[in-house]
């Protein structure tokens, strides 16, 4: 277990807000809203610009009672940085400081952390509990995605999805399928139902089918033994054996859809192949795959992350940050999710407690150790 030196925090600590430096990132760890609520319990500094690109302004953040201050300031004034994304550099970050951002699932993050002097508080590694769902950013962000997957797809798509009935005839709808019911992929088939596209779903989970069908959408029985329940909600992973037969069992359904929405996943896991070459090549050209699981290799074979690939007329997207193209909304569900764990670990008197058993807290620590200067709750 790494263990980092945390310097002693005196009471109200300062957490900062940072300006994302990734390219393409346009969220904001926290919102001016947000920020309103936790002033009351800390000072607040906000990195100049920090929401700039997701709506919202340096004076919002003023109002809510942050102190707008440079990057070198933020680095070396605040005891705990909030960020969607972990810097590329960790040595610009102030050593015995604490970082609360994505990459939680990456241990060479938290290792690299580790090793500047910076405990890292990755937000994947919050438990997906019912006590901790206000925090679980893994569903906000991923319901974004599965939203944006959609309008996505439809603005690659040559046909329509709703079924239109025009002086010039009558334009059917298009099918859609989700492959993955997950957060995302139940968000996917709300948002076509709502666009009007005949809507399938399927699962390797059996909980799923009940939830596709809720929805009003067709779930998709394969002629083949798919079930591959895991712990917590997840699915398991299946043999090489299993996924080829899963594959060329979805083969004949994927055919007859016009736009795929997959986002099945493993966690810690590479993505499972779905959608081979010999499948895609099943599909009308003009039809479009939307692969949510790109970061992690991809549900298609030919998937390339953030890239419009075309095979044999048909458009294999593979989007890595969808929620970032809906910075407002999607800043406001994080920040949300920030909020609630900063009221969990920050007391009312602006202390910080970080508590190895509580079940939130100790997720958070996994493979880490504050040192004893640390302040512990007692
Ligand atoms: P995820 O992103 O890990 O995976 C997405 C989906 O892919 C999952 O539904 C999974 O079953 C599916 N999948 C995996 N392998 C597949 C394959 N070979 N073929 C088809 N589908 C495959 O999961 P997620 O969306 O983050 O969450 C999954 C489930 O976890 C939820 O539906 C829910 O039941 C549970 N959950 C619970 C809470 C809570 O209690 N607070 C919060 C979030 C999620």
């Amino acid at each position: 277990m790494n263990s980092v030196a945390i310097a002693e925090m005196t009471a109200p600590i300062m957490v900062g807000v940072v300006r994302e430096a990734a390219p393409g990132e346009r969220r904001v760890a926290l919102t001016p809203t947000d920020v309103k609520r936790v002033a009351t319990r800390t000072r607040v500094l906000v990195e100049q610009g920090a929401g700039e690109s997701a709506g919202y302004s340096d004076a919002h953040y003023v109002e809510a009672g942050a102190r707008i201050v440079d990057a070198a300031q933020i680095r070396t004034q605040a005891d705990l940085l909030l960020a969607v994304r972990p810097p590329a550099q960790p040595q610009v970050l102030r050593r015995s400081s604490a970082l609360i951002s994505l990459g939680g699932r990456d241990a060479a993050i938290t290792e690299a952390l580790a090793a500047r002097g910076v405990l890292h508080l990755g937000l994947e590694r919050i438990p997906r509990t019912t006590r901790a769902q206000s925090m679980d950013v893994l569903s906000s962000q991923a319901s974004i995605s599965g939203y944006a997957s959609v309008i996505e797809g439809a603005r690659l798509l040559d046909v329509l999805l709703p079924m239109l009935t025009t002086a010039a005839g009558i334009v059917r709808p298009a099918k859609m399928i989700a492959l993955g019911a997950g957060v995302a992929g139940l968000q996917a088939i709300a948002t076509a139902r709502r666009l009007g596209a005949v809507v399938h779903g399927f699962d390797v989970r059996e909980a799923a089918r009940e939830q596709v069908e809720s929805l009003g959408a067709r779930f998709v029985f394969p002629e083949v033994e798919v079930s591959a329940e895991g712990n917590g909600g997840y699915a398991a992973a299946q043999s090489d054996a299993q996924q080829e037969q899963l594959r060329r069992a979805l083969a004949a359904h994927v055919a007859q859809m016009q736009l795929v929405i997959s986002s099945a996943q493993i966690p810690g896991k590479r993505a499972p192949i779905l959608i081979d070459k010999q499948t895609v090549h099943g599909m009308a050209p003009g039809s479009v795959i939307v692969d949510l699981a790109a970061e992690s290799g991809g549900n298609s074979s030919l998937t390339r992350a953030d890239e419009i690939v075309e095979e044999n007329g048909v458009r294999i997207y593979g989007p890595t940050n969808l929620p970032s193209l809906m910075a407002t909304d999607a800043s406001r569900l994080f920040g949300a999710n920030v909020r609630a764990l900063l009221e969990h670990l920050i007391d009312a008197d602006g202390r910080l407690h970080l508590d190895p058993a509580d079940d939130i807290t100790g997720a958070l620590l996994a493979g880490q150790a504050a040192t004893p200067t640390f302040p512990l709750a007692a």
